[in-house]
């Protein structure tokens, strides 16, 4: 699996590549490595040499959106590398040097709504919590699935330490 992803990376990269070459004349050398996990970074362009850069990408992202990710990336993630490149770190990292260069090799521009929103997995999500209510006036009590299934299942009641009321379920809008 691994071993198409860095492939398919290696290609769209090649394009872009040559692009860059013939816009820029940027012809530094360009390290792939796909790595990035968690919430914080979805690619990544690092200076790793005299124009040597590394582009970190993200293992899931890439097996979620697939071709999707990979274009949009590695061409943001290249552009970078072409901007540190030619200004030397003295501009804006997504400043007007580097929209231009992303407006060259991805012919033309392209508005942040109509890229792609990644969403990472969150690890462990939330326990869901089911909500109800008693006789106390706007008052909500936040069950946990376990309970709420007690319930369900005819096996507890639960009752409001403060009106002593049984517990009833309010059916939740959102999902
Ligand atoms: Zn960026
Ligand atoms: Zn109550």
């Amino acid at each position: 699996m691994r071993i198409t992803h860095l492939e398919n990376a290696k290609k769209i990269l090649y394009l872009y590549q040559k692009k860059a070459k013939n816009h820029f004349g940027f012809d530094a050398k360009i390290e792939l490595q796909i790595d990035l996990k968690g919430h914080r970074l979805i690619g990544q362009c690092q200076k790793i040499g005299l124009s040597h850069y590394k582009i970190r990408l993200h293992q899931e992202l890439i097996e979620r959106y697939g071709l999707v990710y990979l274009n949009d990336v590695v061409a943001h993630e290249l552009a970078h590398a072409i901007v540190m490149e030619q200004c030397k770190g003295r501009v804006k990292p997504h400043g007007n040097e580097f929209k231009s260069v992303l407006f060259i090799l991805e012919d033309g521009y392209i508005a942040p709504k109509q890229r792609p929103k990644y969403e990472i997995k969150a690890k462990s999500r939330k326990m869901r919590q089911f909500n109800y209510g008693c006789r106390c006036k706007n008052r909500i009590h936040k069950l946990s699935a376990i309970r709420h299934n007690r319930i369900k299942r005819g096996v507890y009641n639960y009752t409001c330490k403060y009106c002593n009321g049984v517990l009833y379920e309010i059916p939740s809008i959102s999902k």
